[in-house]
């Protein structure tokens, strides 16, 4: 166990709730720079977290600090993903070099508070914030067993459900349809057996309805010919993803959906989907063994985009309490080590409560902003209509430039910026969508974009 230490007498200029990917990271920034700086979370570490744990790898370009610090736990690399989409239409897509890194929670959360830790960070466990005010120029903060904890600024890093964003009003809690119900088990390799553990596994538009799913016909090359591809008319796609992600030892196995489409169009209980996804897996020949349901921990993603304001005074959200989400792939933790990264950056900066929520919204829109409200954008293009990811599909097996783009992007060659506009050109729906929503979204900066986007659109 990571020692927490009894908050001591001595001020501290900044209080991080959270201490998961977005809050230790915040911390070890922080206490680099010498910042006097509390981490504070309800769980003791190591504790575990529902979450597939993989990271595209340019999060070791954007911190060079963890490849030698990962040396300390499990991880497992990937280059090759297996793509399939709601109607039978399958790709593998292989990188030249790892291009995912794969990691447990409970090894990796763990590691990043011990980083905090070493680099000077207070750490404070088995405080459950329930309760948060300013008062005199500096946040409040007051756990259930009534310990009060008070700062000058706070970064609240406390996950999908931020109990400070709702006390403190930046976040009254997210729409059904900004949030995705993941449903997942991390079991050990010899109990769900015969995965491939050199692919990442994805099923994108995933139907637990055989007469729309692939997965009865699909097998694990994604040959699908002998079955009737249903691509003729326009017809939505389910609002979810079903997963395998390989790990050193273990496999985590899992099945999402939109919360609003999962309470309307999904008539299964959690884990009865999860056993579904297992039957079925292994009916392909994809996985042997069964599920074991102690292993298995439903839980939420913020998947509608960042809150326009993700800071206000002296509070900052950053990770998921900001919704510091890829809405089309699901991928939090390197978002939620940027924002965390940052936000402490933010402060270190100027310590001006004035401006400080717009520096930090300024920071993050920069270096993520693009992607993220992008993602949300694709996300819905291709739910919307099945044929789009079935293009996407077979563009991928056709198109090798896009396919080398997007790989980079992915590694951490290239920023999304560098790629956007290529990828775009070769879609000009999406890019009048992608128009379109900055322009109702009311963002001024877009109508400068707005130009060059449909320019590109109109080019093809
Ligand atoms: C099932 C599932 C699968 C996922 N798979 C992936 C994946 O494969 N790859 C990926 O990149 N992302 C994935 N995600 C998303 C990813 O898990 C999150 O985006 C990421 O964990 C966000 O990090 P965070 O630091 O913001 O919050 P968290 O990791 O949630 O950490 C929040 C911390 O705050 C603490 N806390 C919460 N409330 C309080 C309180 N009131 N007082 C004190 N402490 C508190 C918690 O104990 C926790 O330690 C998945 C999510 C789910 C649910």
């Amino acid at each position: 166990m990571i020692a927490a230490v009894s908050p001591s007498a001595a001020d501290t200029d900044v209080l991080i709730v959270g201490a998961g990917p977005a809050g230790a990271t915040a911390a070890r920034t922080l206490a680099c720079a010498g910042v006097r700086v509390r981490l504070v979370d309800r769980a003791a570490f190591p504790r575990n977290k529902p979450c597939g744990g993989g990271i595209s790898l340019r999060v070791l370009t954007r911190f060079p600090y963890l490849e030698r610090a990962l040396a300390r736990i499990p991880t497992h690399v990937l280059s090759r993903l297996y793509l399939e989409g709601p109607d039978g239409h399958a790709t593998v897509i292989e990188s030249d070099g790892p291009a995912a890194l794969m990691i447990r929670r409970v090894e990796f959360d763990a590691l990043l508070v011990s980083l905090a830790v070493e680099a000077g960070a207070e750490l404070v466990t088995g405080a459950d914030i329930a309760h948060a005010r300013e008062e005199n120029g500096r946040v409040v903060l007051t756990s259930r067993d009534g310990r009060r904890f008070a700062a000058p600024f706070v970064i609240a890093a406390d996950g999908v459900h931020s109990v400070v964003a709702r006390r403190l009003g930046l976040n009254p809690g997210w729409p059904a349809t900004a949030v995705a119900l993941d449903m997942m088990e991390e079991t050990p390799r010899d109990r769900l057996r015969d995965i491939d553990p050199s692919t990442l596994w994805i099923a994108y538009g995933y139907s637990t309805k055989p007469e729309v799913s692939s997965l009865k016909s699909a097998g694990r090359d994604g040959q699908t010919s002998d079955f009737p591809l249903q691509t003729s008319g326009k017809r939505s796609a389910p609002e979810g993803y079903a997963y395998i992600f390989p790990k050193q030892d273990h496999v985590n196995i899992g099945i999402g959906y939109v919360l609003s489409y999962y309470r309307e169009s999904v008539d299964e209980a959690p884990y009865e989907l999860q056993r579904g996804l297992v039957d079925r897996l292994r009916a392909r020949g994809i996985v042997a063994g069964e599920s074991i349901r102690r292993n298995f921990t439903p839980s939420f993603i913020p998947v509608g985009g960042p809150l326009r304001e993700p800071g206000r005074g002296r509070i900052l959200l950053a990770g998921d309490a900001g919704g510091f989400v890829n809405g089309f792939t699901a991928e939090g933790i390197y978002y939620a080590m940027v924002s965390g990264d940052l936000a402490a950056k933010a402060v270190i900066k100027s310590a001006d409560p004035a401006s400080l929520g717009r520096r930090y919204a300024a920071a993050c829109d920069y270096e993520i902003g693009v992607e993220l409200r992008d993602s949300v954008v694709i996300q819905r293009y291709l739910f919307a209509d099945r044929r789009r990811i079935a293009q996407i599909i077979d563009g991928a097996d056709r198109e090798l430039a896009a396919t080398r783009l997007i790989l980079d992007y992915a590694v951490g060659r290239r920023s999304y910026r560098a790629v956007r506009w290529r990828l775009l050109a070769r879609s000009p729906l999406l890019a009048g969508r992608l128009v379109w929503n900055r322009i109702a979204s009311g963002d001024g900066a877009s109508r400068a974009r707005k130009k060059s986007l449909s320019a590109a659109a109109r080019r093809h």
